[in-house]
């Protein structure tokens, strides 16, 4: 097997999608024009914009929008509020967004965006009007046949309806297919909420009958408890694996029995927070990484399993919830040790999948019930694991470059079709 062809990148996420691009453009032989291309983005925007705060004072925000390709399609991403959000990560994010689009052979190019903030500093009413500066500052690259924004880590449907909201005042009518993972009442659909983690689940579930695993209590540890480490814990337990370990930002709870999924659920509500569920026991970020579990899902943030720590997970299999969350040099010794990386072009594509059935129904005004859309993801989401496979076969290679053969090759054939303007 082969994937380490490009040198070290440690963590910057940019120069790390920039190297994984180039270890597929290598064995799908791109002309060197073709790859100059497609490892940089097509556009990007950064926006610096005052925000009156309660207290009446001014404070300036720097927030981005990068679209990488639109060779297939308008551009589609999420928009991320970060303290450490910056420029390399939505470039980073939008790449990923364009492979991602590709490879469930969705009509979207790759887009990220996002804004340099802390929303927990901010009042309810002072995110609301940063998130309509924001809207109002990226308006001249977005709408239903450009851009469409999207939910990503603490951003919310309610901050998706200011932003439809913003751009339909400014257009003058109301535009609902400019942005998905909306709430129901203004063009939303259904399923987004859970749609990532159910695409996370019906992943897994292929990825145990792949490799023989049986996932009737096979174990799990999931970092990140926001919409999608949340909703992919309950649904897979829901199909029969044992939840042993979740976490948030403040830290997880571990029980090797496993946990309720619904009661902890319950517990947050009324608590707040997961620290503290009754029979289980506290364990840190990292050392949720480490346990001794047959699955590992991270589902927070980039540039968390490393070559610091690869040598010291136990899991046999990482779904990666999350985006980035292995570096390429972590990838190449867990190759070795012989732990299976389902990747996150694939693994959380289920959000981009029901968003591109929103922007459908929103486009036609004609909505689809749960028990469809969910049947259609779960077809979507199961071919391309399958494509995946085929080409990992194939070429001798980790199901991330197998994927990204997948997802390359489409976008450099539809570059190729369109040729060069002028
Ligand atoms: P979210 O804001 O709903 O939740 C993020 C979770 O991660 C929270 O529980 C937070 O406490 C936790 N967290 C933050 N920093 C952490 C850290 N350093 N260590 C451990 N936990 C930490 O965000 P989300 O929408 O669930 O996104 C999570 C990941 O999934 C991101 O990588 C995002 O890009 C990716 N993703 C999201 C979607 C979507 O539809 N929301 C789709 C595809 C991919």
């Amino acid at each position: 097997m082969t994937t380490a062809l490009a040198p070290a990148t440690a963590d910057n996420p940019w120069l790390n999608a920039q190297r994984q691009f180039d270890n597929a453009a290598e064995i799908l032989e791109l002309s060197p024009g073709l790859r100059a291309v497609l490892r940089e983005v097509r556009r990007e925007l950064v926006v610096r914009f005052p925000v009156k705060l309660d207290n009446g004072k001014l404070r300036v925000f720097e927030g981005y929008r990068v679209q990488h390709n639109v060779t297939r399609g308008p551009a589609k991403g999420g928009l991320r509020f970060h303290p450490a959000t910056d420029l390399d990560e939505v470039k980073a994010l939008a790449m990923w967004m364009t492979w991602k689009c590709a490879l469930t052979n969705l009509p979207f190019g790759g887009a990220k965006g996002g804004v340099a903030v802390d929303p927990t500093t901010l009042s309810h009413r002072e995110l609301e009007r940063l998130t309509r500066r924001f809207a109002s500052e990226i308006s001249v690259l977005i709408g239903p046949d450009s851009d469409i924004p999207a939910p990503d880590v603490n951003t919310t449907p309610e901050i998706m309806a200011w932003i439809m909201d913003t751009i339909s005042m400014e257009a003058g009518y109301s535009i609902p297919a400019t942005v998905t993972g909306k709430p129901l009442e203004i063009g939303g659909s259904e399923g987004r909420p859970s749609a990532t983690g159910r695409g996370v689940t019906i992943i897994a579930l292929e990825a145990c009958r792949h490799l023989g695993i049986d996932p009737d209590g096979a174990t799990v540890a999931i970092q990140g408890f926001g919409n999608v480490g949340s909703v992919s814990a309950l649904l897979m337990a829901e199909a029969g694996f044992t939840i042993c370990a979740v976490s948030d930002v403040t830290g997880g709870i571990y029980a090797a029995g496993g946990i309720d999924i619904m009661q902890l659920n319950k517990y947050r509500q009324r608590t707040g927070h997961i620290a503290g569920f009754p029979n289980t026991k506290p364990v840190t970020n990292t050392e949720l990484l480490e346990l001794p579990v047959a699955l590992l899902v991270p589902a927070a943030l980039e540039n968390q399993i490393t070559a610091r720590n690869a040598g010291r997970i136990e899991a046999r299999v990482i779904v990666e919830a999350a985006n980035g969350p292995t570096t390429p040099d972590a990838d190449v010794i867990l190759e070795r040790r012989g732990v299976t990386v389902v990747p996150d072009i694939l693994a959380n594509a289920g959000g981009v999948t029901v968003s591109y059935f929103e922007w459908v129904q929103d486009l036609q005004s004609l909505f689809w019930e749960e028990r469809e859309i969910n049947l259609k993801l779960e077809k979507i989401m199961q071919k391309a694991f399958r494509q995946m496979c085929d080409q990992s076969h194939a070429h001798r290679v980790s199901m991330r470059l197998g994927a990204y053969l997948v997802a390359v090759k489409r976008v450099a054939d539809a570059t190729a079709v369109r040729g060069i303007y002028p």
